[in-house]
């Protein structure tokens, strides 16, 4: 019995991502980039509508810039969203 067993291995592999640490980029961001695996999220406010931008691993509390409703709470070392998150920005 002669099965094509290798097949397997190489289904997924997209060759951009594994090499893609190593290679210097040439878009060079002016923001300060954040560790990897922390996420910037767009939070809505339930309370006034605002939308503004929060870290979900900030350390302190977070309010709202146009009501000051609180955002973001910390528990214990993780954030816990209290608005609406309308977008992930990575
Ligand atoms: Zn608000």
């Amino acid at each position: 019995m002669q099965e094509m067993q290798s097949n397997r291995l190489q289904t997924r592999h997209t060759p951009s991502q594994t090499r893609s640490r190593s290679v210097k980029s040439n878009m060079v961001k002016k923001e300060p980039i954040p560790k990897p695996g922390s996420n910037f999220l767009k939070v809505k406010c339930t309370k006034c509508g605002n939308e503004q931008v929060v870290f979900d691993r900030a350390a302190v509390q977070v309010k709202c810039n146009v009501c000051e409703d609180v955002l973001l709470e910390t528990q214990g070392g993780k954030a816990k969203i209290k608005g609406e998150v309308t977008q992930v920005l990575g």
